[in-house]
């Protein structure tokens, strides 16, 4: 029989971590800290595994279910002497989600569950606080009449601002008990005639109609497109916790917090937490009141005029920071707690892994693994790889002057630029037509995450550093500033006011999150450098990694950063997009329209110098590491001369009219160019281009090796090579040339000639083709290509239908598909290690930035991947995780 309901609370818990699957995050966490010996107020938790019975059965729950809730409930109130509806000691409770993987403020909760028109009285009497015990009854109401009875908050709101309007009040603590007794009279006349039927009274049906909204909130559009973003299976379900209610808001000896026992932002190790005196949790993250600092250190960072809970209650400060200590090293991860102090007694109520940032979660890896508490290992599988590109984006030039408009909180670094929009569908509607927007809010909620993903930065005039705003953009990497109190917003109007200056929508502003600082116009930004903790990272996963990782480059200036970012050489040199160059590009042309060989010789001398120039740049930048040249694999159609001017300039330099180019280029065109006339079959048709090219390679590696000192060993690269007869003639060819220069030059000249491996046939034939070739580079988006039968040029108007439906789970351009080209390069690798067993072995395709497709590559024992400069960092990291991953699985 499943059991569907554990209990926890009093030095002991039914759960733990081990179930979290069952209990959710959040349930399980609890649990693990009861049974720690914690203050956690004692509750029990429903299942995951209820809520998936929920959905697949129409919303009803399995046998057994009210029977273990009410076990539970007799538990509870053994454990805090109190019970539902009892006129003297009544049983409160919190209704909260939770499920497996964190997802903030996306379900419901229902707080002071239990209270009704008799229990309000002995709350009252309890407290000491008429006062206080009225406004959690009507706080109740409206939370049950929105979550549970789909009552609209502003209706009960409506009534509130009435009474306050009537009496000239600006705060709620203006309010008498005499008027909250007529504002929940009120509010409860507005439940019965919105629903037909009065405020439930009855602390049961009460808790009931509550596990029943948190179960539906499951499927709320803000959880569904959540999950979506986060790629949380809806299958997942969420528990629900009913735990006993604590009172931040009793009086002046109660508060309630948030802490991270790092700092998230930037993974100092400092206790960094927030908290508001005499408020319920809700109001700390909603981020409606500033609230105070935790430590007197950081209140004296922050200038903040209030006192801490450090000053204010000195030993509950210890006993807390005693248990995010304690938690801390039990869960050896940064922990996000949440707590409440009750007139002076403490009790936590959350603890979970910290989001951070990227930049924070490799300093907190880095340190941890340094204090022993984790190994060096684990601070790498900490990392997301993909999660590196954040700290692979500018910051704001720090040599440059700053105009600073107003300055902020800190929330999530990095810096931004974009045009004012003050709406989530402004900031979509700006993305669409490709223009960079910030969102400038007063204080964003859980609605507001497809603005916040499609901006390049959140600003907010509310709000700490744990508001919803500054946890979501953490976690999302966006740039964020909150908590900019002079910050006056009128959306409405579509301007803001700062220190008497006001900015209107699409005005351009820069923020930095690293400072909190705001700036207007457009701000010089510089480019990152792998320093610090991301060094070190770095080098432990050079450590761990076996495959090398090279850079697809051309330029010098790219090839410059590959090496800085950690490039051990060059996987792929496109040939062809070292002609992009206006001037080059006449000589291409004229290269491949030439009508007889002699032409195409003169046009191939103009273009000689230029190549060995390009390649002796390159193979000093990479002085002494590999470099795989590819030679010529120019898709026609993007090389062909287009339009009147280009006709005409090209007609000049062939010596032709541009009647006869224009027909020579209809000659050349292709129904399908990518299946064209393109890799070796074009230094098949003209091998005097491959021969140029060989010369270049040859004649520049003389140069490097002299200016360096160091000798080169260039690898040459034939693409798109379908059968062993091709690359044996493109080969016959550059063994001509080496031995031409090697013999002009009086140098000898080491090399290799290898193939791509991106055509099915290549793959099959890897046996024949490894008897020539000296390496192998998988070619994956050509594989990708012709494996599919999908033309990369064409992909994008009907796979994402594909994706959507479900046909594909990944775009196979993006991650490698496993199954079928996967299969394809493993049947290439074993055949051509056949022949040749210790050949080369590399991957040049997009994929050899992705991280999922880098795991692939180390199962199939590829030799390094390589990738753009900017994903070298992300591939060095992925390599280390796919091997650390690798060596466990073969228990190594
Ligand atoms: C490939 O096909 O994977 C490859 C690297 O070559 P290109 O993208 O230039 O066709
Ligand atoms: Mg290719």
């Amino acid at each position: 029989m499943p059991r569907w309901v554990f209990s926890f609370g009093a030095g002991g818990a039914d759960g733990g971590t081990h179930l979290k699957h069952l209990l959710g995050g959040k349930g399980a966490n609890l649990a693990e800290m009861a049974l720690l010996g914690l203050p956690v107020p004692p509750g029990f938790t429903i299942t995951t595994e209820v809520c998936r019975h929920f959905y697949a059965n129409g919303k009803t729950y399995p046998d057994g279910l009210r029977d273990e809730v009410e076990q539970a409930l007799v538990q509870l109130s053994q454990r805090t002497g109190r019970s539902f509806g009892d006129a003297q000691h009544p049983l409160l409770v919190a209704v909260r989600s939770g499920a497996l993987a964190s997802m903030p403020g996306m379900m419901d909760t229902v707080l002071n569950l239990g209270l009704n028109d008799v229990t309000v009285e002995a709350l009252a009497r309890e407290a000491g606080d008429e006062r206080f015990a009225l406004d959690s009854y009507r706080r109740f109401i409206q939370m049950y009449g929105d979550v549970v009875l789909g009552v609209g908050v502003h209706l009960f709101e409506d009534v509130l601002d009435d009474v306050k309007d009537r009496e000239g009040y600006f705060a709620d603590t203006e309010l008498s008990a005499a008027e909250w007794r007529d504002i929940i009279d009120e509010f409860k006349r507005l439940v019965e005639q919105e629903t037909g039927a009065p405020f439930p009274q009855d602390p049961v049906e009460q808790l009931w109609g509550a596990i029943c909204a948190v179960f539906g909130s499951w499927m709320n559009s803000r959880a569904v497109t959540f999950r979506k973003l986060h790629g949380i299976p809806s299958t997942a379900g969420t528990a629900v916790n009913i735990q006993a209610m604590v009172f931040g808001n009793m009086d002046e000896r109660s508060a309630t917090g948030v802490a991270f026992t790092r700092n998230p932002s930037t993974g100092e190790k400092t206790l960094y937490g927030e908290f508001l005196v005499n408020a319920q949790g809700e109001d700390v993250v909603a981020g409606l009141r500033t609230p105070q600092d935790i430590t007197e250190a950081s209140r004296v960072s922050t200038r903040s005029e209030r006192p801490s809970l450090e000053l204010l209650m000195p030993e509950t400060y210890r006993e807390f920071i005693g248990y995010c200590d304690q938690l801390e090293r039990h869960f050896r991860d940064i922990q996000d707690i949440e707590f409440t102090i009750e007139r002076g007694k403490l009790w936590m109520l959350q603890t979970r892994s910290g989001k951070r940032t990227t930049e924070a979660a490799m300093r907190i890896a880095v340190e941890m693994a340094n204090e022993g508490l984790i190994s060096r290992d684990e601070a790498i599988e900490r990392i997301d790889p993909s999660s590196l590109d954040q700290l692979l984006h500018p910051t704001i030039d720090a040599d440059v002057e700053r105009d600073v408009l107003v300055t902020g909180l800190p929330a999530s670094p990095g810096a931004a630029i974009g045009e004012i929009v003050f709406t989530s569908e402004e900031a979509e509607r700006a993305r669409q037509r490709g223009i960079k927007s910030i969102l400038v809010r007063i204080e964003t909620s859980p609605e507001d995450i497809h603005g916040m993903h499609a901006a390049e930065g959140i600003l907010t005039a509310r709000g700490g550093m744990t508001s919803h705003a500054a946890v979501v953009a953490r976690g999302m990497g966006k740039p964020c500033v909150v908590g900019v109190g002079a910050l006056k917003v009128d959306g409405a109007v579509g301007s803001l006011t700062v220190h008497g200056r006001t900015l209107h929508r699409g005005d351009v502003i820069t923020i930095d999150g690293g400072t909190g600082q705001v700036m207007v116009g457009r701000v010089p930004m510089r480019q990152p450098a792998l320093s610090g903790t991301f060094a070190t990272l770095m080098e432990w996963a050079d450590a761990a990694r076996r495959m090398k990782v090279r850079t697809n480059v051309e330029t010098p200036s790219d090839a410059r950063v590959a090496r800085e970012f950690g490039a051990e050489g060059i996987g792929l040199c496109r040939t062809e997009h070292m002609f992009f160059d206006h001037q080059r590009i006449t000589a291409v042309r004229e290269m491949i329209l030439a009508e007889t060989p002699e032409r195409r010789r003169d046009a191939c001398a103009k273009i000689l110098p230029m190549q060995r120039q390009d390649f002796a740049e390159l193979f000093e930048i990479m002085h002494g590491l590999p470099v795989c040249i590819r030679l010529l694999d120019p898709p026609l159609h993007e090389f062909l001369p287009r339009g009147e001017q280009e006709i005409g300039e090209v007609a000049r330099v062939l010596g032709l009219t541009p009647e006869a180019l224009r027909r020579r280029v209809e000659n050349l065109e292709e129904f399908n160019p990518m299946l064209g006339h393109r890799g070796c079959r074009l230094a098949v048709s003209f091998p005097e281009i491959a021969e140029m090219q060989a010369r270049a390679i040859f004649e520049a590696a003389v140069i490097a090796a002299r200016s360096t000192g160091v000798p080169v060993m260039p690898e040459i690269m034939v693409p798109l090579v379908a059968a062993r007869a091709e690359l044996d003639y493109v080969k016959a060819i550059i063994a001509r040339v080496a031995t031409a220069v090697a013999k002009e030059s009086g140098e000898h000249i080491g090399y290799q000639v290898g193939t791509m491996i991106e055509l099915p046939r290549a793959a099959l034939k890897a046996a024949d083709i490894a008897e020539s070739a000296e390496f192998f580079s998988f070619g994956t988006n050509d594989l990708t290509q012709t494996t599919f039968g999908i033309s990369r040029d064409d992909a994008a108007s009907f796979l994402p239908t594909y994706l959507q439906k479900g046909i594909l789970s990944r775009d196979p351009f993006v991650s490698i598909d496993p199954d079928g080209v996967g299969e394809l390069i493993k049947i290439a690798i074993e055949r051509g290690r056949r022949t040749r067993p210790d050949i080369k072995l590399g991957i040049c395709g997009e994929h050899g930035g992705d991280p999922d497709s880098i795991a692939f590559c180390e199962g199939a024992g590829l030799t390094y991947v390589s990738c753009s400069p900017f994903r070298v960092p992300i591939a060095r990291l992925a390599a280390a995780r796919a091997a650390i991953a690798e060596r466990r699985e073969f228990g190594v």
